[in-house]
């Protein structure tokens, strides 16, 4: 039976860290064969990677409301940063309400909104290879933030969950399910274990594969996912963007 991927939820662009234009992000999408691309660039917090201010994912969904997208849906949302122990990203709500989807993750450095989550979020991270306590107390402010942020805001994915900064799986993607927040397998790190996919699966959280493309070159690159997926038994049922029948 053919199966397939048909949406890449997570694509970066030159408005952020992206090597290319988003037109260019957009036609890689569609030689892909995918119905569905997202153009997700960075919130403005994350040092050196982020949009020049939040405005700019408005003016994005205006330069591509201006294109011809014919055969593919294009949209536009934002990988908003943590950047509060309770939940506070770098995008307002009167910016990413006229986005078409927002993802929230946890990046190492961004500003912080105060002195609190600049030591608990990121001095915590940085140090948590040196001792146990502050690995315990990045665990804890990773997990505690990210929670936070699913009550106050409408988050379609969770971006790269663990990734380098380590998360209570089991509590977040229960706190997901319940909030009908995806979980997201990101192809561009390939860093999750089958067993940790496996615990979030049985929490009852619904998957996305993405591929976080930064370059044409990888958009819609998502079979690597799919293994992985399979290697954790997870049914595509579970999978916001799979398919079992190639579109
Ligand atoms: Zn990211
Ligand atoms: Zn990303």
């Amino acid at each position: 039976m053919p199966q397939s991927f048909w949406a890449d939820y997570h694509v970066h662009t030159r408005y952020s860290d992206g090597r290319a234009a988003a037109r260019e992000m957009v036609a890689a999408a569609r030689r892909a064969g995918l119905a569905t691309v997202a153009l997700t660039d960075h919130g403005p917090r994350n040092l050196g990677v982020g949009v020049y201010s939040a405005r700019a994912f408005l003016k994005l969904k205006r330069e591509v409301a201006s294109w011809d997208t014919a055969g593919i849906r294009v949209l536009v949302g934002a990988e908003a940063n943590i950047v509060g122990l309770e939940g506070e990203i770098d995008l307002p709500e009167e910016i990413y309400s006229q986005l078409d989807l927002l993802l929230v993750g946890l990046h190492p450095y961004v500003l912080p909104v105060n002195l609190q989550a600049a030591c608990d979020l990121v001095l915590a991270n940085q140090l948590q290879h040196i001792s146990k306590r502050w690995r315990e107390k990045a665990l804890a402010a990773n997990t505690a933030s990210l929670l936070a942020a699913l009550e106050k805001h409408p988050v379609f994915c969770l971006t790269h969950p663990g990734l380098g900064m380590p998360v209570e799986i089991e509590t977040l993607a229960r706190a997901c399910a319940r909030a009908g927040t995806a979980w997201e397998v990101n192809v561009g790190h390939l860093y999750q274990r089958p067993q940790e996919l496996a615990l979030a699966a049985r929490c009852g959280v619904k998957f996305v594969v993405n591929s976080d493309a930064h370059q044409p070159a990888t958009v819609g690159n998502l079979e690597a996912g799919w293994q992985l997926l399979q290697a954790a038994g997870i049914e595509p049922e579970q999978v916001l963007n799979f398919s079992r029948a190639a579109r």
